[in-house]
């Protein structure tokens, strides 16, 4: 891409969200008065740690928006995936299956219960886990004994797959969980950033044995630091809800704890701001898939890449818009381009270092990852606050 096509872009973004008059950041947090008078409530209840109803009022609106019979909330995403493979059966040891196009945490949480992260291909059509190609590689590699899948090369058994719906968008659950069953996967959603997205009708986080959502600063909408574990399984959900909060057993005055637990829960302070921007989460969708479809018309005729569009049968709540490349573009031109865009007072940024990249995975096991390659050298995110709808 030369100088002109540089400008070409800036052009494009500009039709699409305004001038940079200031720095235009990828993605900001937004509050209205209904935020502070529900954090202001909770202060003034004196409320505002580890007991207090706002957290079970943000649980059952959550619950409710992501068709889950179950919802736990914790100290964020990060914790409640690693939580979410505890209660399901995940041990030290097993092998946990997870896209190579990914955020670092999703990989972590396994790391945290001494699992081994195995990194899997993505599909270009939903930038998630391509189930196609994940079947024939588990045909491959894979042998299964008493119902328990294993790695052949390793020996070790794979007891769980963690799907992620990349920027927001929809991975194929369908064709995901006729492979989890084909080979007695465990199913555990990493829809961190896909709170409000659905495929064919049905929440993200609610097709797996259990979803885990974030609520970090940076996602749709925000509790400071948060995250949530979905399942519609009771006995599951009870489990974790106990593990996050000490596995306490007394419900007075007593410290009686009945094995060793974790402290995850999330602080009442957070849930009161949880439950007011869950009260507003509606609205925030509406004006970012208002936001996507003005960067889908502007990039519309564009010949060098394309604004990456909701997957059939699903819907978007459009997290962070993309704009993809055009196959071949090496990473030195994206990166020429990210600079040109951070310059012009736009804030883009690529995707992740994929997860088998990074120094210390550098042994973990991995199936080929060509489509993870490839898109990841072409991938830009651009401003996406969903305020920046109202712009125009
Ligand atoms: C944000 C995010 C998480 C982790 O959430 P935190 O609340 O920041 O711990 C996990 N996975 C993905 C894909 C994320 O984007």
């Amino acid at each position: 891409m030369d100088r002109n096509s540089h400008l070409e872009v800036i052009n494009r973004i500009q039709l699409a969200i305004g001038s940079a008059n200031d720095f235009i950041p990828l993605h900001e947090p937004e509050f209205t008065q209904l935020d502070k008078k529900f954090v202001n409530d909770c202060i003034e209840t004196g409320w505002v740690s580890s007991v207090g109803s706002y957290v079970e009022q943000f649980e059952n609106l959550v619950a409710r928006q992501c068709n889950s019979s179950y919802a736990v909330a914790v100290a964020n995403g990060t914790v409640g995936l690693e939580l979410a493979m505890k209660v399901a059966g995940v041990q030290a040891d097993d092998e946990v299956l997870i896209p190579a196009l990914t955020f670092v945490a999703t990989a972590n949480a396994a790391h945290h219960l001494g699992a081994i992260p195995h990194f899997i291909d993505s599909s270009e059509t939903t930038l998630g886990v391509d189930p196609h190609a994940l079947r024939a590689y588990l045909r491959a590699i894979g042998t299964t004994r008493y119902g328990t899948l294993y790695n052949k090369n390793t020996k070790r058994p794979i007891s769980c797959i963690v799907p992620m719906h990349v920027f927001g968008h929809p991975i194929d659950m369908e064709g995901l969980s006729q492979v989890a069953s084909e080979f007695g996967l465990i199913v555990i959603e990493d829809a961190a950033e896909a709170l409000g997205s659905k495929f064919t009708g049905r929440a993200c986080g609610s097709f797996g044995t259990l979803g885990v959502v974030s609520f970090n600063g940076n996602k749709i909408i925000t509790t400071g630091g948060g995250g949530i574990i979905l399942t519609s399984n009771e006995e599951l959900a009870q489990k974790a809800k106990h593990l996050s909060t000490t596995a306490k057993i007394s419900k007075n005055w007593a410290f009686e704890h009945d094995q060793p637990a974790y402290n995850f829960r999330m602080p009442n302070l957070n849930a009161a701001l949880g439950v007011a921007q869950m009260l507003q989460l509606k609205d925030r969708i509406k004006q970012k898939r208002i936001l996507a479809h003005r960067y889908i018309a502007s990039f519309e005729d564009f010949t060098s890449g394309k604004i990456f569009q909701e997957p059939d049968r699903s819907e978007s709540n459009y997290w962070l818009n993309t704009l993809i490349l055009q196959s071949g573009t090496s990473r030195e031109c994206r990166d020429m381009l990210i600079n040109t865009l951070n310059e012009a007072g736009y804030m883009v940024r690529p995707a992740w270092e994929l997860m088998h990249q990074l120094k210390f995975h550098a042994s973990s096991p991995r199936a080929p990852l060509p489509v993870s390659e490839q898109l990841a050298a072409r991938i830009i995110n651009l401003p996406s606050s969903a305020k920046l709808a109202l712009k125009k």
